[in-house]
């Protein structure tokens, strides 16, 4: 199954973290392969006052259980320095992992949202996104990825741009 991950980030070596990951993921069993990333986007952060982030979106290809890659995906947080005791709802963080969509699934559960209950409405998590899968569907709302990601910035143009080259400052 294809799975829509987004990842963020705003303190410490967050470029770093996102390559270290993707790169650990593509390692474990239950992974086939990452099959594609977008390009790197800074964002405002939502919540409290704290630096923007960094956001990007990766396909990958999960065979083994979904519940199996959220615990992974969890795992390389903490990996990354993110103490979820520590931090508070919506605060910094090293590395966020978020699984948007899986195809067409939809799950409730007490560990896992599919699809990530506000991954329709943030523009952080769609722009980056739409540039994978604009044509995929939202399963419970009938929307593209493409158009719910123009509606997003359309709201709120100044949220998401594209970040400089670390080279380029
Ligand atoms: P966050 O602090 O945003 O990383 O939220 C993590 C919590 O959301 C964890 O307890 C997860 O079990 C839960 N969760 C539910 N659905 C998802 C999802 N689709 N992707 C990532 N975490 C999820």
């Amino acid at each position: 199954m294809r799975v829509l991950l987004g990842l963020g980030g705003n303190t410490g070596e967050v470029r770093r973290a996102f390559a270290r990951a993707l790169g650990e993921l593509g390692a474990w069993p239950g992974v086939d392969r990452v099959v594609g990333a977008s390009a790197l986007y800074r964002t405002r952060a939502v919540g409290p006052e704290q630096p923007d982030f960094l956001n990007m979106a990766a396909l990958v290809v999960v065979s083994g259980s979904l519940l199996g890659f959220l615990e992974l995906c969890q795992e390389l947080e903490r990996g990354a320095g993110r103490d979820r005791g520590g931090e508070s709802r919506w605060g910094p963080r090293p590395l966020d992992l978020d699984l948007l969509l899986a195809e067409e699934a939809v799950h409730r559960g007490p560990r896992l949202t599919l699809p990530h209950s506000h991954f329709h409405e943030r523009a952080f998590a769609l722009v980056p996104a739409a540039e994978l899968v604009p044509g995929w569907s939202h399963p419970l709302l009938g929307r593209t990825v493409g158009e719910l990601a123009a509606e997003a910035l359309a709201r709120d143009p100044g949220a998401v741009e594209r970040a400089a080259r670390p080279d380029h400052p």
